[in-house]
C-alpha cells in the first residue's frame, strides 16, 4: 500500500513559505523591511534589516542576495531589489549601522 508523507501546516510551515526570508543566511525579514520602505517607515525598515544582522550595511553592498534569487516576484516580472533597498535604508542611518 502506498504511503504519502503529509505535512500539517503549522506556523513553522508557513514561515518556510516566505522564500526570501528562508533563502537569507540570517533569515532577515526582507518582506518586512521592503514593505516598511514602501510605506515611508524608514526607521522601522532599518530595525527590521539590522535586527538579525549586525553587518547589515555591509551586506547591503556585497551580499550575494540569495533572497532575490528566491523572490517570487520573478514569476510576474523581476525580483525585488532587496539588497539595494537594504543599502538604501542602512545608508539613511550611517551612525547607527554596523
Ligand atoms: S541581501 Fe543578503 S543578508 Fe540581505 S536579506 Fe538578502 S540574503 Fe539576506
Amino acid at each position: 500500500m502506498e504511503r504519502y508523507s503529509v505535512e500539517v501546516p503549522n506556523p513553522d510551515y508557513w514561515q518556510r513559505q516566505i522564500n526570501c526570508q528562508e533563502a537569507c543566511p540570517v533569515h532577515t525579514d526582507a518582506r518586512g523591511y521592503v514593505r516598511a520602505i514602501a510605506e515611508g517607515r524608514f526607521e522601522d525598515a532599518y530595525f527590521i534589516a539590522r535586527g538579525p544582522n549586525p553587518l547589515a550595511s555591509i551586506c547591503g553592498r556585497v551580499c550575494g542576495a540569495p533572497c532575490e534569487a528566491a523572490c517570487r516576484r520573478k514569476e510576474l516580472d523581476q525580483a525585488v531589489s532587496i539588497r539595494a533597498l537594504k543599502r538604501f535604508v542602512m545608508d539613511r542611518f550611517p551612525t547607527a549601522s554596523g
